[in-house]
């Protein structure tokens, strides 16, 4: 099996130049056209996909990721927000018309999208071409000049991506730049116009902060643990179909995944059930043939691998009960796809977010604990409930908050063009995907033009009493229009 290089970070010198190189190329940038920006999209989706064979490969030396899972989480969901993007960015374009409010009487006003400039994409190794790419997609879009640095995890698809924008872009425009926490740290003592950052809650503060001493903004894409509720009147082989799927597709290395799950006692034992028998339907039913699969990721690295092993093995230690999968072999960056029951509070595994293929299951008997302790914990990315029953959905929704929620589906709330893609306090700031995405990298700048007749010349000094008169009216006044 591969093992992952440590990969050379790229010193402060280069990265400064580079960075000084992009800033004639963004104020070039900022009368692009929409036509020029649909091109370059074009450009960009259709050499991505003329590198599939290398990407399968990459993918393979990296993650040990099915072919499958690298179109349909890498390749598709990048596709898909390029063919979102061409399809409607002339509209996005266009400047907002705004009706003047009463105090503006005589004024035009507009919203103007403008490139925010020079902005750095920072990405995680999970899915290491659609958290890069599908920013990269919004940031074109709206205009900018773009510095894009991949996890030092993922060296071999890295190495595709890297080949793909220098064919494509001038790094003075477009420049992906490798290297580890080190390189990171050199970019984000630039003063980038935007960050966008995709990775760990621990890490997303360390990039806050960074960008705070320029006052730079921010989009952080982190994760956290999402839960998942079952309740008595949902369809049972529906939810654990899917929940094993958004489990284990990427070995559980999904921001979005199910993190545990929350069912109800009275199904607990028919829903255990299920999942044991999905799980030897799609992996095998025997532990030798779950490791010869060839549908599961392998995790990341060996180290990787290790903590998750050492998460098994301390809620087992602390009397969780196992009830499918287990094993974890460091050396071939293997773990099992776990099921585990009656895991204790205490436990590492109920603290940190899993990020691999690990889910405790856990019975509730009142939907209002189950809602109390969601509200006590970090907000989640994502929540998911499945149940028939309306007023459950209702009131799940409205007691919780979380990025994005899901009734009895999967994931597919982050596939949704149309919606905001993000967390929420600790589990991200901002959004991504469509128009959330482009409005991301763009600077909503208000623009207001005079008409022929000004209301403010009724207040100009000296304050006569019929203009002190006229102020006071008017401030009555505007309680009742
Ligand atoms: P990470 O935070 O460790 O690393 C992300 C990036 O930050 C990498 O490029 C890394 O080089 C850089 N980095 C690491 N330490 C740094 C430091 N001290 N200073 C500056 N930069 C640093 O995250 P990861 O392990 O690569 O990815 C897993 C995390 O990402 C999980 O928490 C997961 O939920 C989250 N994630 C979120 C989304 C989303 O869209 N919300 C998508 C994928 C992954």
């Amino acid at each position: 099996m591969t093992t992952t290089m440590p990969v050379e970070d790229t010193g402060p010198q280069v990265l400064q130049r580079l960075f000084d190189s992009q800033a004639t190329t963004a104020l070039a940038l900022r009368s692009s056209t929409a036509r020029e920006r649909v091109a370059k999209l074009q450009r960009l989706r259709d050499a991505l996909l003329e590198r599939r064979e290398a990407l399968y490969a990459a993918f393979a030396a990296d993650l040990r990721k099915p072919p499958l899972e690298v179109d349909l989480t890498e390749l598709l969901p990048v596709v898909d927000e390029a063919r979102h993007a061409i399809a409607h960015l002339a509209g996005w374009m266009k400047p907002r018309r705004v009706r003047p409010t009463l105090t503006t009487l005589g004024t035009r006003a507009r919203v103007l999208y403008q490139p925010r400039g020079r902005c750095l994409i920072i990405g995680p190794w999970n899915y290491p071409v659609n958290t890069l790419l599908g920013p990269l997609v919004s940031a074109l879009a709206a205009g900018n000049a773009v510095i894009l640095k991949p996890s030092e995890f993922t060296p071999h698809v890295n190495a595709v991506v890297a080949e793909l924008m220098a064919v494509l872009f001038d790094p003075a425009e477009v420049a992906l730049v490798p290297g580890g926490v080190a390189t990171a740290q050199h970019l984000l003592a630039l003063p980038f116009d935007h960050v966008f950052f995709t990775g760990s809650p621990a890490v997303g503060k360390i990039v806050m902060a960074a960008a705070a001493q320029h006052l730079t903004s921010v989009t952080l894409e982190l994760g956290g643990k999402s839960p998942v509720i079952v309740d008595a009147s949902a369809d049972l082989r529906r939810a654990a179909e899917l929940v094993l799927w958004g489990k284990f597709t990427n070995g559980g290395q999904t921001c979005v995944a199910p993190d545990h799950v929350y069912v109800h006692r009275s199904v607990q034992a028919r829903f255990v059930q299920l999942c044991q028998q999905i799980l030897a339907e799609r992996y095998g039913a025997t532990d030798a043939a779950v490791r010869a699969s060839p549908d599961l990721a392998r995790m990341v690295t060996r180290r990787h691998a290790e903590r998750l092993g050492a998460l098994i093995d301390d809620a087992l230690a602390r009397g969780a009960t196992l009830l499918a999968g287990g094993a974890h072999h460091a050396d071939e960056r293997y773990v099992a796809p776990t099921l585990l029951g009656n895991v204790p509070a205490d436990a590492r595994i109920s603290g940190e977010e899993i990020f691999g293929p690990v889910l405790p299951i856990e019975p509730y008997d009142e939907l209002q604990d189950v809602i109390d302790r969601i509200n006590a914990q970090p907000k989640p990315l994502a929540l998911y409930l499945f149940s028939r029953h309306r007023p459950t959905q209702a009131r799940v929704t409205g007691q919780t908050s979380s990025g994005g929620i899901c009734l009895n589906h999967c994931v597919q709330q982050y596939a949704h063009g149309g919606l905001p893609f993000g967390g929420v306090n600790q589990s991200g700031i901002g959004n991504a995907h469509g128009l959330y995405g482009f409005k991301a990298f763009s600077h909503e700048r208000a623009c207001l033009a005079a008409g022929p007749f000004t209301v403010v010349r009724l207040f100009f000094a000296p304050y006569t009493g019929l203009r002190q008169w006229l102020s006071a009216t008017l401030v009555k006044a505007l309680r009742w229009m």
